[in-house]
């Protein structure tokens, strides 16, 4: 029986970070030059995610996403998820990646038996590429969507789009997935930790998009859908779906079912938390699966986390956190609250 939060939400959705390192460095998610790592130590095994994974299946969960960091950074990741993918109450398990690595392993991943897979890319001109995400990577990340058209079909590519910086790439990215048999989910900027260059100028609101799309493609129309998925989906008249992740200015937090873990073992309420609550502790110090249960059920019984609309109600906002404040606490940067 799932517990309900302070706004009635049931905990269903868990999003486990495998680790807070990342093969990339992109502006809106990691701009800075160095970075605060979680000792190694402190990385959570496999034996305890999977622990902890039970634990959250018999509190209601049943999607779990594995992300990172770059989760495919995290050795032998295929072995985690064939722990995982077999447990019966498991639903849906997907994974977010941002495909440097994935033309290598997106055999071994479908094999492990990866329900779902969603590749972020953001552009689609190399330069572009080099100077957003400051690696020269984009000719592996397309070999990597190759790799993953090839087991994953229908597989989702995830584009978070910045004004002056991508903003005219939405009709070639439409066609780019139909090619290869992929949907694309555009993602409005969003303010988080770890976005320190964030500015309101540069969010491209769900209508805008909308707008650019159709003065391409003709009308548009909205999938009608009743689901806790943050996107919402629309078809073209040729049959294209695609999504829009409207986070920064129409934020789905009434139906929030989402919760993190982070790759050492800390649990986060919401992503703009300021802080979590350990589970690695009583995880290594032998906490039985009951005592596990009564501990995340407390917690999430007192969340009443809705962060991006309070964000949205400042009206006048800023940066979140200035990136010398988040030296303080690694916790705070999306790559590794996991996003
Ligand atoms: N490294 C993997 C990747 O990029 O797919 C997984 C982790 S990454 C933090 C997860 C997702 O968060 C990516 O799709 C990324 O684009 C998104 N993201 C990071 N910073 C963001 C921001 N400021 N606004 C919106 N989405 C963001
Ligand atoms: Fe980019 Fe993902 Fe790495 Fe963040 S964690 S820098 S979004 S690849
Ligand atoms: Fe959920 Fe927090 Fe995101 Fe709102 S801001 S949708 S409560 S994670």
């Amino acid at each position: 029986m799932s517990p309900l939060d302070q706004h009635a939400r049931p905990l269903r959705n868990l999003r486990v970070s495998v680790t807070d390192r990342c093969n990339l460095r992109c502006q809106y998610c990691m701009p800075e030059q160095d970075y605060v790592w979680l000792p190694r130590e402190d990385l959570l095994h496999f034996e305890e995610v999977d622990r902890l994974v039970d634990v959250f299946l018999d509190l209601g969960v049943d999607k779990v996403r594995l992300t990172g960091g770059e989760p495919l950074l995290r050795k032998d990741l295929p072995a985690l998820v064939e722990r995982l993918a077999h447990k019966p109450r498991l639903r849906d398990l997907a994974m977010t990646t941002n495909g440097v690595l994935l033309a290598a392993a997106a055999a071994d991943l479908h094999r492990a038996g990866l329900h779902r897979l969603t590749v972020s890319l953001d552009t689609l001109q190399r330069d572009r590429f080099r100077r957003l995400a400051r690696f020269d990577e984009l000719d592996r990340v397309l070999a990597g969507l190759d790799a993953a058209a090839a087991v994953f079909p229908g597989f989702k590519i995830d584009t978070v789009v910045i004004r002056g910086v991508n903003d005219d790439e939405l009709v070639p990215m439409v066609a780019f997935a139909r090619a290869r048999g992929a949907e694309v989910r555009f993602i409005e900027y969003m303010d988080v930790g770890g976005a320190t260059h964030w500015s309101p100028g540069q969010v491209v609101s769900r209508q805008e998009m909308l707008a650019s799309i159709a003065a391409h493609y003709g009308p548009v129309t909205p999938l009608d859908e009743t689901s806790s998925a943050p996107a919402d989906r629309y078809r073209l008249e040729d049959g294209t779906v695609f999504g829009i992740i409207a986070s920064t200015t129409a934020p789905f937090c009434a139906d929030c079912d989402r919760a993190r873990l982070t790759a050492d073992g800390m649990f986060y309420l919401c992503l703009y938390a300021a802080a979590g609550h350990d589970l690695r502790a009583p995880v290594r110090a032998g906490d039985d699966a009951a005592a596990l249960a009564g501990y995340i059920t407390r917690i999430w019984t007192a969340r009443s986390d809705r962060g991006a609309e309070q964000r949205l109600a400042l009206g006048d906002r800023t940066t979140l956190i200035p990136a010398s404040a988040l030296r303080r606490n690694p916790h705070w940067e999306m790559h590794t609250k996991g996003g």
